[in-house]
This record gives structure tokens, sequence and C-alpha cells, in this order.
């Protein structure tokens, strides 16, 4: 009697235990779990010269960077799929975006290539997490490795909110807007400092440590890229623990530019000029802002 008794409860447990996993199976299978990837050249592992590794199609050595590119992406794309997304569309986000090719891209990503795209990079609420790969740091900042802000020698210093910000702060802000968390970088030490003063527990793979703005030691190759496949699993496994970076309106994003810079921008609405250097731009979000300054 006891023992029956026992089967019956065991048979109850297993009952439980099977309609438990089929729950989580369709759960599961009904979210999806899209992940963008924003990417970028100077942040690589072995890049450390703009005229001889990043200009398109006019570098020495642009083939290899080219493929040291690739090769990261490649990496990252395994380890986000190894933790759990079904999903990888990988933005070619380096110079006009003509660099990456479908011949050699990870047959399990999308990618997003030519220009224009919309100005919010066709970013939408239907991503689960957004990652950067090759990512260098804010213009000026230290011993960041080619390091700028989305024009090479024409902006000086941005700051949103009174907070400086370059390329990775623009968009784990756009990406905030959209509801989407930023859960990993990959690129240099000064870029993964970056991204950790906005995102502290964001997974991040350091595969240089700049000595100067054009030097640096690096990873090998085979090295930054088990790096970051293991940080991009890491990150995916670890998605619950992040939340969107959220900024409450309004915002005022402000821009200096460098002497070489002549920006062509009509005072309007929202726009003024500082002094002959600095210009301001505001909104009730930071879309509003940033799209009346530049495209992100
Ligand atoms: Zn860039």
């Amino acid at each position: 009697m006891a023992r029956m008794c026992m089967y019956r409860f065991c048979g109850l447990i297993a009952l439980a235990v099977i309609l438990g996993s089929t729950t989580i199976a369709v759960g599961q299978t009904a979210h999806t779990k899209k992940v963008f990837m924003i990417t970028d050249m100077e942040g690589v592992d072995g890049i450390f010269n703009s005229e001889l590794q990043c200009n398109p199609f006019q570098s020495p050595r642009f083939e290899e960077s080219r493929k040291l590119l690739t090769g990261e992406i490649n990496a990252a794309v395994d380890g986000l799929m190894e933790g759990g997304a079904t999903e990888v569309v990988v933005w070619d986000g380096h110079d006009a975006s003509r660099t990456l090719s479908t011949l050699d891209i990870h047959p399990k990503a999308r990618l997003l290539m030519g220009s224009p795209v919309s100005s919010t990079l066709e970013l939408n609420s239907s991503y689960s997490a957004l990652v950067f790969i090759g990512q260098h740091a804010m213009a000026g900042a230290e011993k960041g490795v080619l390091a700028h802000s989305y024009s090479s020698d024409g902006v000086q210093n941005i700051w949103v909110n009174n907070k400086t910000v370059g390329e990775i702060g623009a968009r784990v802000m756009l990406a905030g807007t959209f509801g989407i968390p930023v859960v990993m970088l990959s690129g240099d030490a000064a870029a993964c400092k970056e991204i950790h003063e906005l995102v502290s527990q964001a997974e991040c793979a350091e595969v240089k440590w700049g000595v100067s703005r054009t030097a640096t030691f690096s990873l090998s190759h085979p090295a930054a890229c088990s790096l970051i496949r293991e940080k991009a699993r890491r990150a995916m496994e670890r998605l619950a623990e992040f939340k969107p970076y959220v900024l409450s309106g309004p915002v005022e994003v402000k821009v200096q530019f460098t002497t070489k810079a002549t920006p062509d921008i009509q005072p309007r609405a929202g726009i003024e000029q500082l002094d002959e250097r600095t210009w301001v731009f505001r909104g009730k979000d930071i879309i509003e802002a940033w799209l009346k300054y530049s495209s992100f």
C-alpha cells in the first residue's frame, strides 16, 4: 500500500515535470531572442593605423582588416547563438557600410549593409539585445586606439545632458529608447571602460590595450575570437539581468567641433550656437535632440 502510494506520487511528480517542461519548451519557441550587432573596425584586434588598415579598398592592409573584423563578428555570432540568441542581425557600421561580405559572414547571421539606412539604424523594439564588435572609444579618450566620435577629425567633444559620449554612449541611449539593453562589447580597453561607465554589468572582450592613439598591445586573432565568443555567450546567458538604458527627457546634445571642421548648421527651433565651435541641439528625448545634429 505504502509502496503503491509512492508509485502514484512518483507518477504525479513525473506528470508535473512533463507538463512543466512542455510549458517551458512552448515559452522558448514563442520567445525569439533577436540580437542587433553594431560593428566597426578601429576596435578590432591587430588594428592600430587608419591609413594603413581602415580605409575601404584604399588602405594597403584593408583586406587583412576585413578578415580580422569578419572573424571577430563570426566568433560573436557563435557565442550569441550558444547563449540563446535565435537571430543575429549584423550591421556593417564601418565607413559607409561597405566592408563586409555575404561570402564569409556567419551563415546564421543576416547582414545589414549599404547606405543610407534609417537615421536610427533600422532598430526597433523587436530586438532583445544589442552588442558592439570592433568598437573604439570616443574622441580624446586616454590611450583609446584610433579613438574618435563619428567623424575622424571633425568632433572634439559631445555631451548628452552634460555626460560625455561617443558612438558607444549615443547608441546605448538610442537602444534604450527602443527598450533594448546593451549586453556586450568587444574593442580596446578604452572602449570597455566607456561601456562600463554606462552599463556596469556589460560583458566586455578587451582585445587590445592602447599605448597611444596609434600603437597598441593586441591579442592574436584566434585569442581575440575565443574571448569574444565566450563573452558573447555569457552576455546572452545573463540577458535577464540587463535593463535598457533609459534617459528621461528633455535632452540636450552639445557638440564641440574641432578647429578643422566647418559644420553647416542653420540655427532653428531647438538648435543654438554657443560659441565659435560649440552647438547645442535640444529635444524631448535623445532621438529628437540627436537627430537635429546627425543620424546615429
Ligand atoms: Zn566608429
